[in-house]
């Protein structure tokens, strides 16, 4: 059981109170009285994934969660199951290609102590969050790009593939025929995996995963790898992760947002909300496009809210995996 008293030792003291909004500031004042009156126990380990594929990477976070290991090996692991999923047409192997038919992905990892890293636009790599977990613990930078990538990836041992499957191929091909470059809500186009974990002990981390805009421009970058956009993570208040038209959410800096707000006292929910509401307000043809965010605090509880009806998300929690509709701005 959490007292008050002890939640509050156990955190950092001012900023989560105000992260944890109205209830955890009444704690803090409370505290000083040394009220032995029980709150809320946080809910952990955690895991929560964006979009329904995102339950079978909370399995995986699960299995390492629940058996003591630590939120980053959780959050790496589990989204590595979408990147090998080769029927995933958004994220890793079987990713669509850009429009010159070459896979590039964006990927980024956030660990509970701040540290990040990131890789932009890789190919050739299955699992571009364990070269950018290397990127954060073997450079002295957070983001490698292309080329550069590629190279480190190789001297740290990853093996070269082919990530254009044969469906993949010919939905590309078919795609040529008309070049038509249209964001669509929700479908094929794009959707990535984002994910945060929590472990025993508290911790959290994130980690974000995606092929990208299907057929976009060599060289473009979405908001993924963008620590702050496709996600943040700050241990002392929560962690979110953004999902949909990348060049949306990095206008709003979405997920350094949507953890600002929370240390500024709002609920995983309202943060949600109001990350999307800076987005619609930013980007006029807001009514074409699709932004999703998921969010999680410190206590646990969490948020998820989107432009349009059809955003989804997994949360494992208490032993339940379960996948749940956001609710939307548009209805
Ligand atoms: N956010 C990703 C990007 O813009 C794609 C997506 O989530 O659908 O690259």
């Amino acid at each position: 059981m959490v007292t008050r008293r002890n939640f509050l030792h156990q955190t950092a003291l001012g900023s989560v109170a105000a992260a944890m909004g109205g209830t955890a500031l009444t704690a803090c004042t409370e505290a000083a009285t040394e009220s032995p009156e029980a709150i809320e126990a946080p809910v952990r380990p955690l895991a929560i994934s964006t979009w329904d594929f995102g339950a079978k990477a909370n399995e995986a976070a699960w299995k390492i969660l629940n058996s003591g290991g630590n939120a980053l090996d959780a959050v790496e692991q589990g989204v590595m199951v979408i990147e090998a999923d080769e029927k995933n047409t958004s994220v890793g192997i079987g990713g669509a290609p850009d429009r010159d038919g070459r896979v590039t992905l964006d990927a980024c990892i956030m660990a509970p102590d701040g540290s990040c890293g990131s890789v932009c636009a890789l190919e050739h790599i299955v699992h571009p969050i364990s070269v950018a977990r290397r990127v954060m613990e073997k450079t002295p930078h957070v983001i490698l790009v292309g080329e550069g990538a590629l190279e480190f990836a190789l001297a740290q041992g990853f093996k070269k593939e082919n990530l254009l499957t044969e469906e993949s191929k010919a939905a590309w091909e078919k795609w040529k025929k008309t070049s038509k470059y249209e964001p669509k809500i929700n479908v094929e186009m794009h959707d990535t995996i984002g994910m945060l974990t929590i472990d025993n002990k508290g911790d959290i981390a994130g980690a974000c995963t995606t092929s990208g805009l299907a057929y976009k421009m060599r060289g473009r970058v979405g908001d993924s790898p963008i620590i702050g956009a496709g996600l943040y993570v700050d241990n002392e208040v929560g962690g979110a992760a953004a999902t949909g038209l990348g060049e949306a959410v990095i206008r709003a800096v979405g997920s350094f947002l949507v953890v600002e707000l929370m240390r500024q006292g709002r609920s995983p929910q309202e943060a949600c909300e109001e990350a999307v509401a800076r987005v619609i307000k930013k980007y006029k043809d807001f009514k074409d496009i699709q932004v999703g965010f998921i969010a999680v605090n410190k206590l646990g509880q969490i948020g998820a809210y989107s432009i349009q009806e059809g955003f989804n998300y997994a949360v494992f929690a208490g032993g339940n995996n379960q996948v749940k509709d956001a609710m939307s701005f548009i209805k």
